[in-house]
């Protein structure tokens, strides 16, 4: 039996008999992007309209308490359906950015936590076809008190495709990429996690709420070989937030696809607007 596989059939299925997430992968299937050329990267702008609900979120411990979670099984959608894998159920995102994307949540109620990390580098083995992707508690997760990956088919990202032929580690300064990035490779996962705990324990602050890591991981495996894409972070949002724009800074974001829930957001964000964006969020 083939994970992939079972994967790749949920989300036929998925979209076949649920019809909220067939409307939404639907749409995305000619979903509006722009480019933009920040001078020392790419961007690319997603006008995302089903994206409202995460993107506009009040993520506080008060809104957060009083909401039924949407990640305990007890208050899916009947129509959604699961793939049991050890801890996690693995679900498709009603609310799509990417190709194949996924929701990887712990069956139990705990909260979004980085100490998982060794689950995710098994998910990406596991998930081979797949790049998994995790947001810190108060970087970007809509479900902060629920712990939980994301996924989508591999080399979607901007920053996979702006790093495909990297080879060994790499050190990436906001100077050179416009925000804080490190990649890490290795065949081992003991190696991989040593590696990892190194940055965890030297580069990265924690957040004040959930006390979680203050960053976005991306990871994926190709051939007996991990690699994982570090984005340090210093703020949760930036200060145009909900001012003059509404974007959220997850991942998928700082892999360099900029969601925009609203159309007027999506017209008018410039180069300059992003820079700062990166700038106020990236370490
Ligand atoms: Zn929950």
């Amino acid at each position: 039996m083939n994970l992939n596989t079972d994967i790749d059939k949920l989300l036929t299925q998925q979209t076949k008999e649920w019809d909220l997430a067939q409307e939404n992968f639907k749409s995305l299937e000619t979903i509006q992007e722009r480019e933009l050329n920040l001078g020392k990267c790419i961007v690319r702008i997603q006008y995302n309209s089903k994206r409202i609900k995460s993107t506009g979120a009040n993520v506080s411990k008060d809104a957060i308490k009083k909401r039924k979670c949407f990640l305990c099984s007890s208050n899916r959608p009947v129509a959604q359906r699961s793939i049991d894998y050890n801890d996690y159920d693995i679900l498709i995102n009603p609310f799509p950015i990417l190709k194949g994307h996924l929701t990887i949540a712990h069956k139990k109620h705990i909260p979004q936590s980085v100490d998982y990390y060794i689950d995710m580098f098994e998910l990406a083995r596991s998930l081979d076809s797949f790049t998994i992707l995790y947001n810190g508690a108060e970087c970007g997760a809509s479900a902060p008190d629920h712990l939980h990956f994301q996924a989508c088919k591999k080399g979607l990202t901007q920053t996979e495709i702006d790093f495909k032929n990297c080879v060994g580690d790499r050190n990436i300064s906001k100077a050179e990429y416009c925000r804080k990035l490190t990649i890490i490779k290795s065949r081992s996962i003991e190696d991989l996690s040593i590696k990892f705990k190194t940055i965890l324990s030297n580069s990265i602050e924690y957040s004040s709420i959930y006390k979680d890591a203050k960053l976005n991981l991306m990871c994926r495996y190709d051939e007996g070989e991990w690699t994982l894409y570090v984005f340090h972070r210093k703020a949760h949002r930036p200060s145009s937030y909900g001012v003059s724009y509404l974007v959220s800074p997850g991942l998928i974001d700082m892999s360099g696809i900029i969601i925009c829930p609203r159309e007027e957001d999506y017209l008018n964000l410039n180069e300059k607007d992003i820079i700062k964006i990166y700038d106020e969020v990236s370490e």
